[in-house]
């Protein structure tokens, strides 16, 4: 049998979305349990997938449509075009998930000069069926011939002006019939073609503009923004047209089954009477709420709650409704399963499984962690908000509200006299970065989601907005300007990361409230809160402990500090994943670490690194005596040492100057030797981590007494530490024998003189794709692996992630060859390839080996999906994504 290219709503179903496209599956579901759609068929997205890739539509195609429209004609009596009582119909796109406004829609096709007059003796309504006409002919003109818009508005303004008439429903029949003249003559001018009179040539052309507009450029950015494959293709939907327009009997609306907006239960939307679909959206007139629909049409609008149960029981859940009236006839144009807002999506899931509708597995299916990550930055508070001054990309969540700053310098200096500042860019680059920590906000008006700006503020945890295109900013002379509108160097400027809008002035802003819930509990959290908050509070509650309880993964934190270690208990973090030692060789301790790299003989060493040693001892307690019971695990200092040390380029102006000056400073020219000996041109790929630790005697040592130390101190106090010790990049076997060997000594070392078993793991994290492939070597000598997925990725592609993303990511998104940034969400066919490999080598020679993840990715939604898959025991993440991954990890078990 030929390929079967078209379906009558009467045959398909709500899950074949693929082919018929998500208006069309749903409706012919519709139709299926006896909803009143008007009728029509589908042409599928396998039609519009070859049209698109032969440059023509497939054979069968005419025919089947002949068949179909043939069909529709003897249901409804009428012939399309017919010249006494045509069959009009819509033309709609329909993909397989929603694109809002990105495709074609072309309605009142069948209209010509005869069948016009037909319509108006048939309605006895002229002025409609005029109206109706012109409505074809400009969206023909627009669409299919791709005309420019404007030369039919303009058309039509100036229609309006020699009325002396401001709306376009008091047109009078004969401008309407003049404006029909005009419009066609346009067509004819612009195209070189008279306006088609045969209605099936309308209605072909018609087809090919909708497959057509699924390859515009604005329907391939926003493909590409919300991650829809390219290669899906529309559906297009014909369906019999009704209209809203035929008098005050008549109207056209939307709706949702429950709140949209904040999940209260209870019907929501508006009415506009005597009006078709376009009016809504346009905002012509003001619209009615249901109540008042309910009051204008009450038999309608009982039917229209009867199909809102009705289809919310069959779809269980909330759904979005698009309803005609024609004469006192009510036809339901389109649903769908509706979009709704974080705080709605929890609600709204608890209250189906409260109504017996769906179970909490679904449930859980229901939410997700960026829905969760939203809810947890702070808000403006809506109420109280100005209107915002232009529109970029919400780069990173949250709210912020400051003094507009132009660049990094103020941006520190105002911050430390206590000023809250918003830094604005062009564009961030590294040297942005002290501007960067010190501003509440950060706003670029250019780059994307993975800009420079973008990616470090994620990575923060600070509220961005980028590329932000109609403010021009003058970062030479401190001012940004968007229309007349100046913002200057101090003026106060608010910014909604979540929403992308930007504000003039100071806005309100509200704590999170489901914070709140995560450190105080939820007791406290709802009191004197709000109904509706008190309900959010206590759905996310409910979800994210179903979430515990099904979930496989454990859940740590990357934490270095006391403080970051409360946090990340307090929001149910099950020990630490990852503290990292770094930073606590910085600030006042700095110098000890240049003394340890400058020491002359090993006793100056030796004297140096015992001064750390009770400075590191103190650290470590400070951290387990937080994670009591739990897991921390501590890696070994891993950036290559030069870090350390004062920066290159200024020890040399400075030994310039005093050499200027005639002055020799023997301290400062040995320590621009030192640095410049260590001076390495890809530091990355250099002397750091478990290699520092094999060439700098005594340094790993230190640390791992200090561990050993604080533990024992720790048990000493009747506390129950567990403490692990990772070594940080490895790429050998050999590596992490020798390593684990001194450690080991020193533990047994440290036991032995202070009395206590110290029963502390020693395994290595995986960030190499050596490593990886010889994971079978290296778990011989590891009690765990933790895969570093951030220094996996960068060696994985061969790319530094500080070099690079800035750079080209942006350009690589644009061009496809990412659909996200690797750094976000794990590359599963490359990186994660690897994480399997070495899951598999690891445990086929250690089945004991404990397997997590600590890279960013450890808090990312969908990599957590993939952790679970491939059966890591843990994923650990920063403290504030530990919400997130508790829900997702809980979602990955039960999907
Ligand atoms: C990693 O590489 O994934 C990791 C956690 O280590 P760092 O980010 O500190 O290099
Ligand atoms: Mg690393």
């Amino acid at each position: 049998m030929a390929n079967k290219f078209v379906f009558s709503f009467s045959e398909g179903n709500k899950d074949q979305k693929d082919l018929l496209g998500g208006k069309g599956a749903n409706l012919a579901e519709m139709m299926r349990i006896g909803i009143p759609v008007p009728p029509g068929f589908t042409i599928t997205t396998e039609a519009c997938k070859e049209y698109l890739s032969f440059g023509k539509a497939p054979i069968e195609l005419e025919i089947q449509i002949t068949k179909a429209l043939r069909q529709l004609e003897d249901e409804m009596q009428k012939r399309l075009g017919d010249k006494d009582d045509p069959l009009l119909v819509s033309v709609r796109s329909g993909a397989k998930f929603s694109m809002p406004g990105m495709m074609e829609t072309i309605l009142n096709v069948g209209l010509n000069d005869e069948s016009v007059e037909g319509l108006s003796r048939q309605t006895g309504n002229q002025r409609f069926a005029w109206d109706a006409y012109r409505r074809l002919i400009q969206m023909y003109g627009k669409t299919v011939l791709e005309i420019e818009g404007k030369i039919f508005s303009d058309a039509l303004d100036s229609a309006k002006v020699n009325q002396g008439t401001k709306l376009d429903n008091e047109l009078s029949v004969d401008t309407l019939k003049e404006l029909v003249k005009k419009f066609k003559a346009i067509i004819l001018e612009s195209s070189g073609e008279p306006f088609p009179q045969d209605p099936r040539k309308q209605m072909d052309a018609a087809v090919r503009a909708v497959f057509d507009s699924w390859n515009t450029s604005r329907a391939k950015l926003y493909r590409r923004r919300e991650r829809i494959a390219d290669d899906l293709g529309t559906a297009v939907n014909i369906g019999t047209m009704v209209f809203g327009n035929m008098g005050d009997d008549s109207g056209t609306g939307v709706c949702f089954t429950r709140n949209p907006a904040t999940g209260e239960p209870g019907a929501y939307g508006d009415y506009l009477q005597n009006a078709q679909g376009e009016d809504v959206v346009s905002g012509i007139r003001n619209t009615l709420s249901l109540e008042d629909f309910g009051r204008i049409s009450p038999d309608n609008f009982n039917e229209l709650k009867t199909i809102m149960f009705k289809l919310e029981t069959h779809y269980r859940d909330i759904c979005d409704i698009e309803f005609t009236v024609e004469r006192g006839k009510l036809w339901i144009l389109q649903t769908r399963v509706g979009k709704r807002t974080a705080s709605a999506a929890f609600r709204i899931a608890i209250q189906l499984v409260d109504e017996h509708v769906i179970t909490m597995d679904e449930a859980l299916l229901r939410v997700n962690g960026h829905q969760l990550a939203q809810l947890m930055f702070p808000q403006f508070d809506s109420k109280k908000s100005n209107k915002s001054i232009t529109v970029g990309m919400a780069a990173s969540p949250g709210a912020a509200v400051g003094k507009a700053v132009f660049d990094s310098e103020t941006a520190t200096e105002w911050a430390e006299r206590g000023e809250k500042v918003v830094l604005l860019r062009r564009e961030t680059n590294p040297d942005d970065l002290a501007g960067m920590v010190a501003a509440v906000g950060i706003l670029t008006s250019r780059g994307g989601k993975t800009s420079h700006a973008a990616v470090v503020a994620r990575g923060m945890g600070k509220t961005a907005v980028c590329g932000a295109e109609q403010l021009e900013v003058n970062e030479n002379e401190k001012y940004a300007r968007v229309g007349d509108l100046q913002i200057n160097e101090g003026d106060f400027i608010s910014i909604d990361g979540t929403s992308g809008e930007v504000f003039a002035g100071q806005n309100d802003v509200e704590p999170s409230t489901v914070v709140k819930y995560l450190t105080d509990g939820i007791i406290d959290a709802t009191q004197d809160r709000d109904e509706g908050t008190q309900d959010l509070i206590r759905s996310v509650d409910r979800l994210l402990r179903h979430a515990d309880r099904r979930r496989k993964l454990k859940i740590r934190a990357n934490a270095d500090t006391e403080n970051d270690a409360a946090v990340a208990r307090k929001f149910g973090a099950e020990g630490i994943g990852l503290c990292r030692t770094e930073h606590m060789f910085l600030g006042d301790r700095r110098v000890l670490i240049e003394h340890v790299i400058l020491a002359k003989t090993p006793e100056q060493r030796e004297a140096a690194l015992a001064e750390l040693l009770p400075l590191q001892r103190r650290d470590f307690t400070d951290i387990l005596a937080q994670m009591d019971g739990f897991t921390t695990t501590i890696r070994l200092l891993d950036p290559p040492l030069h870090e350390f040390l004062p920066d290159l380029a200024e020890l040399k102006v400075k030994s310039a100057l005093a050499l200027e000056r005639g002055e020799v400073d023997q301290k400062l020219e040995e320590l621009l030797h030192a640095v410049e000996k260590m001076h390495e041109s890809n530091p990355m790929l250099g002397l750091r981590g478990v290699r520092l630790g094999l060439v700098s005697p005594g340094l790993y040592e230190l640390q791992v007494r200090a561990i050993a130390e604080a533990m024992a101190d720790r048990i000493s106090l009747g506390a129950n530490p567990k403490v692990e010790v990772m070594i940080p990049l490895v790429g050998s076997h050999m590596e992490l024998k020798i390593t684990r060997t001194s450690a080991e000594q020193v533990i047994v070392d440290v036991a032995r003189e202070r009395k206590v078993e110290l029963p502390i793991e020693i395994g290595t994290m995986i960030e190499l794709p050596r490593a990886a492939l010889t994971a079978n070597r290296i778990a011989q000598v590891a009690d765990f692996f933790s895969f570093g997925t951030n220094d996996l990725t960068q060696t994985t592609w061969g790319f530094s992630r500080d070099d690079v993303e800035a750079e080209f990511f942006a350009k690589y998104l644009e061009l496809g060859v990412f659909t996200i940034s690797p750094f976000e969400t794990i590359d599963q066919f490359g990186v994660g390839e690897l994480v399997q490999i070495a899951v598999e080598r690891g445990r086929s020679v250690n089945p004991n080996l404990h397997l997590g993840v600590c890279g960013e990715h450890g808090g990312d939604p969908e990599s957590i999906h993939f952790f679970h898959q491939v059966g890591l025991d843990y994923v650990s993440c920063s403290p504030f994504r530990v919400p997130i991954a508790r829900l997702e990890a809980g979602r990955a078990a039960v999907s």
